[in-house]
């Protein structure tokens, strides 16, 4: 058989999966977010911070004026009276202690800087944004951004506008840190929860197929039960973990179950006098001729009927006949119980079947039982009612069904003939 996880186990897993998935998705997008937010916000102040404690190291150690000077070809920068066109000790010791990159602008053209092109050289000699000029210079006023694109790389950085003693800006100073390094500790800090979130998804996913794959197997016993049942096999058995669980399940086995006794009932049993019906009498009588031609032993069967019992109507009535009909089918159950089994054979007359005796211990048997239908009073509208029986008995020689019926209702109409009330063998 296809084992598969059935179609009730799949939609399961989708619907209890999917949204702890988005939800896993949407926890990680919002951290993701909210992290970006507050370290943004941290890294401005930390930037601003940093911008201006270097400032003023910068001016106090060189103090000042920046001005143009020319030397040999080119020009160079100087502070005060220094050239600081190549004084790089500060700006690479605050690198080394902060990691932040640092950038001075005079005018717009980058002159100092930690920041590195990919030969390793100090990236220097450029122009500035125009908006960064625009913000900062023109309208000397300090600004940060996250992402200004210096050298083809991302920073965020902290622009603070650099001025002479007389107030006139010349330049500016940056301070920055590239994003990709920021996206990085962003990226790291959301690993755990990645993992977490992947965790449980695995564990809920495993949980859902373990309760599911319980499900299907419940479902496939009830499945194949009711397969025999409607099959025709009313002996088919629903194994006692489905009918014993306390869930809905149960409730449905156990219901099955009970319609599957009701059906046998309705197909095997007598409506008045609950014993077998003839249909069913018939064919348990083949499967005991079987049984003991098989095994090469004889039993006896008996065919009983109730005396004058069309009298018992006529003076009591047929409701009261129906009474006396289920009493002696009580006797006659009970006393069967351990000899075989009894048959309602037909209006007033019985079947019974001693599966393991010969016809001299049916006899004894049924001389007993006898007593005790003699000895059996029916009350019905304060009157007492009582009945005999006559009973015919065959002994199985390897003769046919029928012929072994027809044997013992002969033996009967000898009964009836010699008197009724009574034993024939
Ligand atoms: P005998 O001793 O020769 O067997 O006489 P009898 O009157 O018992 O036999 P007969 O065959 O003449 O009558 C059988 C009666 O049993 C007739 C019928 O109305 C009655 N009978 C058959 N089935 C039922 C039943 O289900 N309920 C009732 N109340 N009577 C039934
Ligand atoms: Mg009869
Ligand atoms: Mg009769």
């Amino acid at each position: 058989m296809k084992k598969n996880h059935g179609k009730i186990g799949q939609i399961m897993q989708v619907l209890c999966t999917l949204p702890l998935l988005v939800l896993g998705c949407v926890i990680l997008l919002m951290t993701y977010w909210q992290s970006a937010k507050l370290l943004r916000q941290e890294i401005q102040n930390e930037l601003k911070t940093a911008n201006y404690m270097l400032c003023s190291t910068f001016n106090s150690m060189y103090p000042g004026d920046y001005s143009l000077s020319q030397k040999g070809e080119g020009l160079s920068l100087q502070k005060g009276r220094i050239d600081i066109t190549t004084e790089y000790d500060l700006f690479d010791s605050f690198k080394e202690m902060t990691g932040y990159e640092v950038a001075l602008y005079y005018e717009d053209t980058l002159i100092l800087s930690t920041i590195q092109d990919k030969q390793e050289q100090r990236l220097v000699g450029i122009g500035a944004n125009a908006r960064v000029m625009e913000d900062v210079v023109s309208s000397a006023t300090p600004a940060f951004y996250d992402k200004v694109l210096i050298n083809r790389s991302e920073y965020y950085a902290y622009y603070a506008p650099l001025s002479n003693m007389d107030g006139s800006i010349v330049g500016m100073l940056m301070v920055g840190r590239p994003c990709a390094q920021v996206i990085e500790v962003i990226t790291n800090n959301l690993y755990p929860f990645l993992a977490v979130i992947i965790l449980f998804l695995l564990l809920s996913s495993l949980l859902i197929f373990l309760y599911t794959r319980r499900f299907h197997q419940v479902i496939d016993k009830l499945q194949s039960f009711l397969k025999e049942v409607s099959g025709g096999n009313l002996n088919a058995v629903l194994s006692p973990s489905v009918t014993r669980r306390n869930d809905e399940f149960g409730v449905i086995g156990r219901s099955v179950v009970s319609m599957q006794d009701s059906l046998r009932h309705m197909l095997e049993l007598d409506a008045l006098t609950r014993l077998f019906n003839r249909h069913f009498g018939n064919r348990k009588l083949a499967q005991v001729i079987q049984k003991n031609e098989e095994a090469g032993t004889c039993f006896a069967l008996a065919i009983g009927d109730i005396d004058f019992f069309k009298k018992v109507n006529d003076t009591y009535g047929h409701d009261a006949g129906d009474v006396i009909l289920q009493n002696v089918a009580n006797v006659l159950r009970d006393s069967m119980l351990t000899n075989g089994f009894v048959v309602r054979w037909g209006g007033e007359e019985f079947l019974l079947v001693f599966d393991k005796m010969n016809m001299y211990q049916a006899a004894d048997e049924l001389e007993k039982i006898l007593d005790k239908v003699r000895a059996m009073e029916t009350v019905y509208e304060e009157q007492t009612i009582k009945v005999t029986m006559t009973f015919g008995i065959a002994e199985s020689h390897g003769q046919s069904q029928n012929e072994l019926i027809k044997e013992a209702d002969e033996k009967l109409y000898h009964g009836k003939q010699g008197g009724r009330n009574r034993v024939v063998v």
